[in-house]
């Protein structure tokens, strides 16, 4: 099981997969270069032809010509393309030949939907739209379908994903978790460059903001260091033994005292005590800034700019008000728009010859 996330430059940098590509390797790659890393997720699901036939011409009673011609316009739904367990005829498989584990057909009989999931937002929106345009029209050979979301389930998932790619057994996944990381927080940096023989992660003791990297260490400013520790902690938490994170295994209240001390709790403005509410909000802040590489000012500039704008508004209708909260107070879950690119080519080419064989 592995989806596959694209880096900015092309390569593959993260890759959980929901299935095994087959042994035919990927001819006609769609080109994600002008996407920020981690906004493209992409889902393979293998599917059998052969049970197709079957359900068309025997539980639907079809003759095979016009179960070919229903086949052809198949469209599965973004569940059945993306979820981990997939259902008959659909299946995951990280077998070099695959076989159909419902009729045990062989590779001829097989085929696959390739989906990407597109992150909307301003980083990709016009990109997304240049490739769209791009695409194939005939046959529904690309499926297009929207989905609503929020900045919360898609941090979520995000983080499925990232767990799913990183194998917690190597202790080197906490310096990989944090790449991740980085990377969906500050797209722009080429951080396969940064992480290039990189030993250790620390917190730098200098910064104020942004990272540095010297010999084989890297040393982030407080707040994006204790960023990451929340993120491995979310990434390796169970409900027994709290999570894993460069400083060891902490639990939630551990992990909130921590951050705390270090300062990161006040620069955010969580002022929650309780560790439930103050997780929720961390939560919440770590997913709404998911776009903070849209952000050209550094954050804190921003967040004075808010709140002058915010005074300047509230002494029209009161003098009084001269203390405001933190920013941190606007932050709400986020409607995001995901977008799926279903690529149906090779289904269409297999569906065609499979009938070919199966009317002879
Ligand atoms: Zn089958």
């Amino acid at each position: 099981m592995y989806l596959i996330r694209k880096s900015a430059s092309g390569t593959d940098s993260i890759s959980v997969v929901k299935s095994a590509r087959m042994a035919t390797t990927k001819k006609r790659e769609l080109n994600f270069k002008d996407f920020p890393a981690g906004t493209i997720t992409e889902y393979t699901t293998l599917v059998c032809l052969a049970c197709i036939f079957d359900i068309f011409t025997k539980q639907f009673g079809l003759a095979p010509r016009t179960a070919f011609t229903e086949i052809k316009h198949h469209a599965p739904t973004i569940e059945e393309l993306t979820r981990p367990g997939a259902m008959r005829p659909y299946f995951d498989s990280e077998e070099k030949h695959p076989h159909c584990p419902y009729c045990g057909a062989a590779k001829r009989w097989l085929t696959r939907f390739d989906t990407y999931c597109i992150e909307g937002g301003k980083t990709t929106d016009a990109a997304r739209r240049t490739l769209v345009r791009k695409l194939p029209k005939a046959d529904d050979q690309f499926l297009i379908i929207e989905k609503k979301s929020d900045s919360r389930a898609v941090f979520f998932e995000w983080l499925d994903t990232l767990g799913r790619n990183l194998d917690l057994n190597d202790e080197s996944w906490l310096i990989e978790a944090t790449r991740m990381y980085l990377e969906r927080r500050e797209p722009k940096t080429n951080w396969e460059e940064m992480f290039d023989d990189l030993r250790a992660v620390r917190r730098s003791n200098r910064l104020t903001e942004g990272w540095e990297r010297d010999g084989a260490r890297l040393f982030l400013a407080p707040n994006i260091y204790c960023e990451a520790l929340v993120i491995q902690y979310l990434v390796s938490r169970s409900h027994a033994h709290g999570g894993v994170t460069l400083e060891g295994r902490l639990t939630l209240t551990e992990l909130v005292r921590r951050i705390r001390h270090k300062g990161y709790l006040d620069q955010i403005g969580i002022t929650e005590r309780e560790p439930g509410e103050v997780f929720e909000k961390l939560i919440d802040h770590l997913a709404a800034t998911h776009e903070w590489s849209h952000v050209r000012t550094p954050k804190r500039q921003v967040a004075k700019k808010k709140s002058k704008k915010a005074t300047r508004k509230t002494a029209k209708k009161s003098r009084k008000i001269t203390v405001l909260q933190p920013e941190v107070d606007e932050i709400v879950t986020e409607p995001v728009k995901l977008h799926y690119i279903v690529d149906r080519r090779d289904f269409l080419e297999k569906v065609k010859s499979v009938y070919a064989a199966y009317a002879a």
